[in-house]
């Protein structure tokens, strides 16, 4: 909390979009689920742990006795707050509270920081305008009235913090945007408020070209296009969740991903300008499994691909990549779920084959079709590679490979050795 205050204050006006602290929001879970499983000594004591661990952070963290006891009152007020959840009836409503406390702790230990240090700073509650839809999706034009309307209530303020995550349903009842939700909060506050620039403060140094997991040598990368770190995310770059930068995509705010860590470093740049015909980066999606459909009936006949994709539509399965041929089709799928059923049906129109533990190996970049040498680059690298399916032309941004997963740490290597270094 002390560097992060370092970072915030820089001179620069700023709403600060704060998370729990590490491992809160799991333990908040795991109280939710002991008083699902009515067993509120189990909740109590875990509440009794983990307040005796903000205790100590404030007793380290403030160097007044003034705001070390405001601190600790609001501490105590939050923590007996959770212990009344151990008396009443238990519901999902009560679940959605006690998840989001993580937020609210944090944002507050860090703003009465901020005021102990002399800066002129405001808390925002998110619950006050971050809300979503009956679609269960953000709803901008609401976020962006209200968010305003708190800002003109704190007028002449430099830094504005609010909690990242929380939000209300359509109905007003708390909520939250998923897991690592942040992010996404961070994101639709800078669309709202058309700020100049997201950042996204994680602890590694931005995107990476590779998976650093399986690659030596990986290194990150300066500037994406909003396409291709959407294309990475999905395929596996941990770093970000593909739907949390799609607000700040359509407002045109570009999005820095720095480092905690090493806070001077460049980070990724993600913004709506493409690097003409470069290659940026390799990912790999897992637990894929391709199912082949091969039929003489297809040969000619219209009508053939819209049957296929009606079977995977009805078991809600979507499909990845596609691959088609006179006589045949071949898809990539992910959810497994309902394979049994899929197979099952796809049989009435033709031989079926499935391949199962494979994975996707995705090439993004600046990928204009013009770009002579850039398919033939990306599959001279998988040269000694099996390939199952490629798929290119689907998008400006991507090349996919789908090959078996135990090929992947050779595919990923390669194709870093061939195309960056
Ligand atoms: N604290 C929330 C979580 O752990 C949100 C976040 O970290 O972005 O999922
Ligand atoms: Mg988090």
């Amino acid at each position: 909390m002390k560097d992060v205050a370092k970072l915030i204050n820089d001179g620069e006006k700023k709403i600060v979009v704060l998370s729990a602290m590490s491992g809160t929001t799991n333990t908040l879970i795991e109280i939710a689920d002991y008083l699902y499983k009515k067993n509120p000594e189990g909740a109590n004591e875990t509440i009794n742990s983990l307040e005796k661990k903000y205790r100590r952070h404030i007793d380290e963290l403030y160097s007044t006795k003034e705001w070390k006891d405001k601190t600790l009152d609001f501490i105590k007020q939050e923590f007996d707050y959770l212990r009344s959840f151990t008396k009443g009836i238990f519901t999902m409503f009560e679940e959605k509270i006690i998840v989001g406390q993580g937020e609210i702790l944090s944002t507050s230990m860090v703003t009465n920081y901020l005021q102990e240090q002399g800066l002129n700073v405001a808390l925002i509650p998110a619950l006050e305008f971050m809300r979503t839809d009956k679609n269960a999706e953000p709803d901008l034009q609401y976020i962006s009235e209200k968010i305003k309307n708190q800002l003109e209530d704190n007028p002449d303020k430099e830094i504005y913090i609010t909690q990242g995550f929380i939000c209300r349903n359509a109905y007003g009842e708390v909520d939250n945007l998923q897991r690592g939700g942040s992010d996404y909060s961070a994101s639709l506050i800078g669309a709202a408020v058309n700020a100049s620039e997201i950042q996204i403060w994680t602890d590694i140094d931005g995107m990476h070209n590779n998976d650093p997991r399986y690659v030596d040598n990986t290194s990150p990368i300066s500037n994406l296009h909003f396409e291709e770190a959407a294309e990475l995310a999905y395929f596996g770059a941990k770093i970000l969740h593909p739907t949390c930068i799609q607000p700040a995509k359509y407002a045109g705010i570009p999005v820095k991903l720095l480092n905690t860590m090493d806070p001077t470093a460049p980070g990724t740049v993600i913004s709506n300008e493409t690097e003409y015909r470069k290659i940026k980066a390799v990912a790999a999606k897992d637990n894929i499994t391709a199912i082949n459909i091969t039929s003489s009936r297809m040969l000619l006949a219209y009508g053939f691909l819209r049957k296929v994709f009606e079977i995977f539509e009805s078991y809600k399965t979507s499909i990845d990549m596609i691959c088609t041929s006179e006589v045949g089709v071949s898809v990539s799928i992910d959810n497994t779920t309902n394979l049994p059923q899929i197979l099952n049906e796809l049989k009435k129109f033709g031989t079926v084959k499935v391949d199962k533990d494979m994975c996707i190996i995705c090439v993004v970049g600046d990928l204009d079709w013009q770009n002579v040498g850039f398919e033939s680059a990306a599959t001279d690298a998988m040269k000694n590679i099996p390939v199952r399916m490629i798929s290119y032309g689907g998008s400006e941004h991507n090349i996919s490979f789908l090959i078996s997963a135990a090929d992947k740490k050779r595919a990923l290597q390669s194709l870093s050795n061939t195309l960056f270094n």
